[in-house]
């Protein structure tokens, strides 16, 4: 049987084979704890987690002693809301955040408005980036943190960081960014974004699950966080646990890959991405989802007049493996936020459709979906008008 074809990137990736064989001799052979100083075994595996670093600070143009190794995004986005929180309550309890952010934001800020935090969750202009003077004007004497992702994974919105990043400078306000999705699909440059914190993973590009780092700024300014999982120490203390050395060398490996054809990648899921955006948008009653331009190459997101939003994905499935809204939200019937914050009423917003394109996509599968997705649409209508 043929499996449909896989346009969920924004999901997870497919493991690139590449990264499997860097990660091998890290299960078996070089298997020591990092933290074992007292034999070769801890070295090798040691100077793997330090070499596995220094890529990806080099990656953010960050030092390698502010790279913090967590479970993903998740856990990043955890440690830096809840640490900035706890290590900077008595200077001011607001927080700022956006609307169309990851849930893994929205629910680490609403835990802490039940602790008493105050957060504010900024809305969206209608292309889903985020108005610098609405920002300047929320901002209070008792900010004490501003969270925007890099680059949104429902409709790939990319924000402008650097600018955003230079208004909580300007008003010493700590600023992070969820760049699970921006990650080796964009250029990033914590020094040149503003960015004092930033959340990272593997498995969105090509890597696996469950590896991930936080960016922690250590000067200019330094940032304080409490830390939310204590133990053996490890991670400077931000994050005790043993490091997982495959995971970590695959981590590498995979934003190694990433970055080295990251302009003539990006050219090709464009290409695609356009291609499948032009033949859909034939049609009447479609609509394109955030901005067109300031957006990740692989990402289409569509709205859809006249059909119902699960009838859809039921008819595609056998042939696209995607999503309506994000992964983590498709099973319930509830409308996405993220296209709520765009400002769609609930019917148009629940007919929604989420492309995303990846490394392993090729012109013919996407031909298909084109010419599968249209038939669909198409079919649907008339059913439903007769
Ligand atoms: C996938 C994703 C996360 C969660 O990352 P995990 O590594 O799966 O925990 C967080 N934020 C964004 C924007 C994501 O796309």
């Amino acid at each position: 049987m043929n499996r449909p074809i896989y346009l969920d990137n924004h999901a997870t990736t497919q493991v690139d084979k590449r990264v499997i064989t860097a990660m091998m001799p890290y299960f078996t052979d070089y298997f020591g704890n990092p933290s074992s100083s007292a034999h070769v075994y801890g070295w090798e595996a040691e100077a793997a987690v330090k070499q596995a670093r220094s890529i990806i600070a080099q990656a953010i143009n960050a030092d390698e002693t502010e790279i913090i190794f967590t479970s993903g995004a998740t856990e990043a986005n955890n440690l830096a809301i809840k640490g900035v929180a706890e290590a900077y309550f008595t200077k001011g309890k607001h927080i700022i955040t956006v609307q169309t952010e990851h849930n893994a934001i929205i629910e680490p800020c609403q835990y802490l408005q039940s602790l008493g935090f105050e957060v504010t969750f900024l809305p969206v202009e209608k292309n889903g980036l985020l108005d610098l003077n609405l920002l300047s004007k929320t901002i209070q004497d008792d900010t004490i943190l501003v969270s925007v992702m890099t680059a949104n994974n429902e409709i790939g919105v990319i924000q402008d960081i650097s600018k955003i990043g230079a208004v909580c400078r300007k008003n010493e306000i700590i600023f992070h960014t969820d760049s699970a999705q921006a990650i080796g699909k964009i250029s990033l440059d914590v020094q040149k974004m503003n960015v004092d914190l930033m959340s990272l993973t593997a498995h969105k590009i090509h890597g696996i699950k469950g590896i991930g780092a936080l960016y922690i700024r250590r000067k200019n300014p330094r940032v304080k966080l409490a830390s939310q999982i204590q133990g053996g120490g490890q991670e400077r203390g931000f994050r005790s646990g043993t490091l997982c050395t495959p995971q970590i060398v695959g981590f590498a490996e995979a934003v190694k890959i990433a970055l080295q054809d990251l302009d003539a990648e990006n050219q090709r899921q464009q290409k695609l991405r356009n291609y499948l955006w032009q033949k859909l948008s034939l049609l009447d009653g479609i609509y394109l989802n955030g901005d067109l331009n300031q957006r990740l190459a692989g990402n289409l997101n569509i709205s859809i007049d006249g059909v119902d939003g699960s009838a859809l994905l039921l008819a595609l499935q056998s042939a696209i493996a995607l999503s309506s809204g994000s992964a983590c939200s498709s099973n319930s019937t509830k409308p996405s936020h993220v296209l709520k914050a765009l400002g769609h009423p609930d019917n148009l917003a629940k007919a929604s459709l989420r492309f995303g394109i990846g490394r392993f996509n090729t012109q013919e599968e996407i031909e298909k979906v084109a010419e599968f997705t249209l038939k669909t649409i198409n079919n649907l209508r008339q059913f439903r008008s007769t």
